[in-house]
């Protein structure tokens, strides 16, 4: 039985009775069906940096996918989500592979009820067999919704601290991981970051990258 219900971002009648229906296209199942899931990874990003991996451009079933799971906390989506940065991530990576997830403001963890970043993490991490570590810590809150190119770029210049509790390690491959790559400005400041503190295999994984 397929029922076909149009996109939009608000959450209708509808999704409350069926919760599990694709936010794609209304398939009663799951949250995101393999259909839906397999064209966003089919057309996913040409542009390619090295170390970088990107599910796809911000726009169309993925930008409301990420707005469904951050602003309408349909955490059921962690999923999915982390199903597709698995289907882009090299799978030759190394097993001892640590995905380190960019910290969230606190008041939007209370807001939402949740860290979206760090549960995309854990479900990537199983996935994958892969460590999560919460090595990166946020100063203050430094909230950047709203602020213009320059001011977000000095916010994020003292935003992040490492985490004492652990131990940067070499011969580990790190995985810096975040939803939305806009300026590049929060993830190159957490690359600096950790290897400044001696970690010489950084990775870069983002779902989306916005220009
Ligand atoms: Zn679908």
């Amino acid at each position: 039985m397929v029922f076909i219900v149009k996109n939009t971002t608000l959450v209708k009648p509808f999704d409350l009775l069926f919760p599990h229906s694709c936010r794609g296209c209304g398939l009663i199942g799951e949250v995101l069906c393999e259909c839906c899931k397999n064209n966003i990874i089919k057309n996913r990003s040409s542009q390619k940096r090295s170390n970088m991996y990107v599910v796809s451009r911000r726009d169309g079933l993925l930008d409301e996918l990420i707005q469904d799971y951050k602003y309408h906390s349909i955490r059921a989506l962690a999923r999915p989500l982390a199903e597709m940065l698995d289907a882009v991530i090299p799978k030759n990576l190394p097993a001892n592979s640590i995905i380190v997830p960019l910290p969230t403001a606190t008041n939007h963890i209370r807001s939402r009820g949740f860290d979206h970043t760090y549960k995309i993490a854990k479900n990537l991490g199983k996935i994958r067999g892969y460590k999560v570590e919460k090595i990166l810590v946020r100063n203050k809150n430094t909230v950047q919704v709203g602020a213009d190119r320059k001011t977000r770029l000095t916010q994020v210049k003292d935003a992040y601290n490492l985490n004492p509790k652990f131990k940067i390690k070499k011969d580990a491959t790190y995985i810096l991981l975040d939803d939305v790559w806009t300026t590049g400005a929060s993830i190159t400041t957490a690359k600096e970051l950790l290897q400044k503190a001696g970690a010489q295999n950084i990775k870069i994984a983002v779902l989306a990258y916005s220009s």
